[in-house]
């Protein structure tokens, strides 16, 4: 199952008001497959344990949540929200209502700096029966236009270093 919010019609938004959307999949969509092929290692773990020694790329850390701007984000502000500690599934944490509410936070900071900004949100979590993975939010702003470079080579371009956006959201 993939659950995901497309915000704003340059984000692919289909109504005018914002709605978020299911699609059950037969198996894990192929980005969360190629998110767990990090070796024995969450890749997610990873990514947080070094964020939160390094801390410029941070924007919350309540403790028991993290939100990053990641070093290679696609977009300006982009965005992975996840428990600190190593939990599978979503819609089992007691964590995803306090998530939700400092995504919706994120998103808030995000628009009083850059405006009412097109938007794709999406929850990655691991299968119920398998009992792997490591679950997240993820939102990718719309500031830029996916183009020939990043739709044929896989290589995005942002023009907004992840220190900076980091910093600009924590201090909304
Ligand atoms: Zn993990
Ligand atoms: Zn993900």
């Amino acid at each position: 199952m993939h659950a995901f919010l497309n915000e704003g019609r340059a984000a692919g938004g289909s109504l005018p008001h914002t709605h978020s959307q299911l699609v059950w999949l037969a198996a894990p969509p192929p980005v969360v497959a190629a998110e767990r092929l990090g070796g024995r290692r969450c890749t997610v773990c990873r990514i947080l344990a070094s964020e939160r020694a390094a801390g410029s790329r941070v924007v919350a850390d309540t403790g028991e949540l993290v939100a990053v701007c990641p070093p290679a984000g696609r977009a300006p502000y982009e965005l992975l929200l996840a428990p600190a500690a190593c939990e599978p599934d979503a819609f089992a944490s007691g964590l995803l209502d306090d998530a939700l509410a400092l995504f919706a936070r994120a998103i808030g900071d995000l628009r009083s700096l850059e405006g009412a900004v097109p938007l794709n949100a999406w929850i990655h979590t691991g299968s119920l029966a398998a009992r792997d993975g490591h679950w997240h939010l993820e939102l990718v702003p719309r500031l830029t236009i996916p183009a020939g470079l990043e739709l044929g080579a896989g290589i995005y371009v942002n023009p907004l270093r992840a220190e900076e956006a980091a910093a600009r959201l924590r201090e909304r």
